[in-house]
């Protein structure tokens, strides 16, 4: 026997796709394109980059030219205060101009100060009209404020659904949002120790409205030993995900890939293996 033939093959890995990154960070600009590189080496076939702020749109659109990585135009919560009156109408333009495949994210963080509640409230309302003026899916971030948000979609009758994204709610919580046309995005908050309570929800709930997220460069995962989070860490939330269901690996990657498909706008189909 040569020695070459005694070389054993590693399976290919699955196409992953991760639904929520933040890629156009400043912490990505000194390596994204060679960080790109290994990540295709990893099996990553696309990524979904929500807008948070209206002076970013500009950099995140013109990152996503010529890669698989798709994106999506809000106005985040926690960025309130550089948020101006005239952003809402700017959007309103850029989905003219551009090819958002959802609007996000936005939402509802209850875990602010009171005080910006109703500013938030505001704006979230908004950009579901705007949405749904646009037929455009949602990228939803949502913090203690599960309820209301769904309140504020059944209201609003909002029916193009998309992904709420790192959800922490209760298995009552994510039927309800399930049930309103939304999957719900699992990142690396299952992988912390004391996440008990959320990994029990996981598990209850159906794997078919389960979308796969790091939100990278933030929520780094406790297996990750570097400071920043990166798309990488699919591979190892997919693991996770896949002993709570006891399903392969495979199986919860081509799940997340195929709802990611099913829930954003039509122009996302990613080339999986
Ligand atoms: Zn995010």
């Amino acid at each position: 026997m040569s020695t070459e033939s005694a070389v054993i093959q590693a399976p290919p890995l699955p196409s992953w796709v991760d639904s929520h990154c933040h890629f156009d960070f400043a912490q990505f600009d000194q390596d994204r394109e060679t960080h790109w590189q290994y990540l295709q080496s990893m099996g990553c076939a696309g990524l979904i980059i929500p807008g948070v702020t209206a002076a970013t749109w500009p950099k995140l659109i013109q990152i996503c030219a010529n890669k698989p990585w798709s994106y999506a135009l809000g106005l985040h919560p926690y960025f309130l205060d550089q948020h101006q009156p005239d952003h809402i109408e700017q959007l309103q333009q850029m989905c003219h101009t551009h090819t958002p495949v959802a609007i996000g994210e936005f939402g509802l963080d209850f875990a602010l100060p009171p005080s910006t509640f109703l500013a938030q409230r505001n704006l979230c309302e908004q950009q579901f009209k705007l949405a749904k003026q646009h037929q455009l899916p949602v990228i939803l971030h949502a913090r203690k404020a599960y309820d209301e948000i769904a309140a504020m979609i059944r209201r609003t009758h909002f029916q193009q659904g998309g992904i709420v994204h790192a959800f922490s709610g209760s298995v009552q919580q994510g039927h309800a949002l399930i049930k309103l046309g939304f999957k719900l995005g699992i990142g690396g908050a299952i992988s912390h120790k004391r996440a008990i309570k959320l990994r029990t929800t996981v598990m209850q709930l159906p794997l078919e409205s389960l979308v796969l997220e790091t939100d990278a460069p933030d929520m780094t995962p406790a297996f990750l030993a570097t400071k920043r989070n990166s798309p990488i860490s699919i591979l190892l939330i997919a693991h996770i995900v896949a002993s709570l269901h006891k399903r392969s690996l495979n199986d919860v990657i081509a799940c997340s890939n195929h709802s990611i498909n099913q829930v954003l706008s039509a122009s996302v189909r990613y080339q999986l293996l």
